[in-house]
């Protein structure tokens, strides 16, 4: 039920897209920003709606590239497997773009129904793409094969999240791994995707060892896989400091304050990366919501299960700059640095012709507006649009 995108014009907010533009009148139609500049209040066409943006930054929309919009889990039986994200949970955290994925679960669950989830998360308004495959090998898909979904199936962008190094992992040899992301990157080329193999580290030693050997006995780069959850652990994220300064590494922000005696603060991580050298570009911050979180005492039994919240990543990216970290540095994380590795077209940017997915934040960054794809879904802090059902 989505209403007709207006023209709005939001007036004088700060601009950040990331990088610092000054206070500027923003006017968008179409779902989409036309122009960014000082001085459009005064020539605005009629019947134009007008925000007052002033006091406020304005943003791009988060890009999460990391979500089970579907659900997730089950490894606690059938009573533990999550519910399905919805409309209003991703607009409270601001998120106006998700990647959906399957995760553990790729035997009762499947892709059929992701793409579906994610078709409907674009009919309420925001924008969807999804993962291939699940954590086993050979990966499910729709149509065969992890380069036909590429090619033929326009959500999908990639294939993940590929297990390794975890005992729910189906164990790739490295050879698989070559061959996978061979797939993937002939499929993406010829759908003009990403093609990228996203992994899942586990607990367990070698995760980044077998991407660095798949890289080395093929033509393959470091860029072609998006290894995720690298701090989850102190043992994993210590390998991701050196590993950052030549690949991409994505660090989850939804398990936090789950795991607080195993996990790197999502803040921290990010702030620990940049400041250890990695290029900025390299770092990417997901998710992960809507997955599982098991919560267990000390004697080792099941105290609750939570599941990943969507808000997670805006909380963690403010969290990074109460610690220090610059808002320009801390926005490209999880708005232009993910639009950028996973090739989404029209997002991460507050610039003319992008897609009108835009926040509003007052000066304690909380989320005040979120419009997506030119429509309103919170307004002056107020959610207005819920899924069907919610
Ligand atoms: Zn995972």
């Amino acid at each position: 039920m989505t209403e007709t995108a207006s023209t709005i014009l939001i007036r004088g907010a700060e601009v950040w897209s990331p990088a610092p533009r000054g206070r500027q009148d923003v006017l968008c139609g179409g779902g989409a920003i036309l122009a960014v500049e000082a001085g459009l209040d005064a020539a605005r066409p009629p019947g134009t709606r007008v925000i007052d943006g002033r006091g406020m930054k304005l943003l791009p929309g988060l890009v999460d590239g990391h979500v089970h919009i579907a659900g997730a889990g089950g490894e606690g039986g059938p009573a533990t497997r999550t519910p399905e994200m919805t409309l209003s949970q991703m607009i409270a955290g601001g998120t106006t773009t998700v990647v959906g994925l399957l995760g553990a679960d790729g035997v009762t669950r499947n892709l059929e129904g992701l793409l579906m989830k994610a078709k409907g998360l674009r009919a309420e308004g925001v924008s969807a793409w999804i993962w291939t495959g699940a954590y086993q090998l050979p990966p499910p898909t729709l149509t065969g094969g992890v380069a036909r979904d590429l090619a033929l199936v326009a959500e999908v962008i990639g294939v993940g999240e590929i297990a390794v190094a975890d005992h729910r992992s189906s164990s790739p040899t490295v050879a698989e791994l070559v061959k996978l992301a061979k797939e993937a990157r002939l499929g993406g080329m010829l759908g003009g995707k990403c093609g990228l193999v996203h992994l899942h580290l586990g607990d367990a030693e070698g995760g980044f060892a077998m991407i660095r050997a798949a890289v080395e006995g093929s033509e393959l780069g470091l860029a072609q896989f998006l290894p995720t959850h690298v701090n989850r652990t102190a043992r994993v994220f210590a390998e991701a400091l050196d590993y950052g300064r030549e690949g991409p590494v994505d660090v989850t922000a939804s398990a936090w304050p789950y795991f607080q005696e195993e996990e790197v603060k999502p803040s921290r991580a990010v702030r620990e990366l940049l400041a250890a050298g990695v290029p900025p570009a390299h770092v990417t911050m997901s998710s992960d919501a809507c997955g599982s979180l098991p919560d267990f005492d000390a004697a080792g039994r099941l105290r609750r299960l939570a599941s990943g919240r969507p808000a997670a990543l805006w909380d963690e990216t403010a969290a990074a700059v109460g610690e220090g970290l610059d808002l320009e540095r801390a926005l490209a994380l999880v708005t232009a640095n993910p639009a950028r590795r996973l090739r989404l077209p029209g997002k991460g940017a507050v610039a003319p012709g992008h897609d009108a997915d835009l926040l509003l934040v007052d000066e304690d960054l909380r989320v005040r507006w979120v419009l997506a794809r030119g429509a309103v879904m919170m307004e002056d802090g107020e959610i207005r649009r819920r899924g069907a059902f919610e």
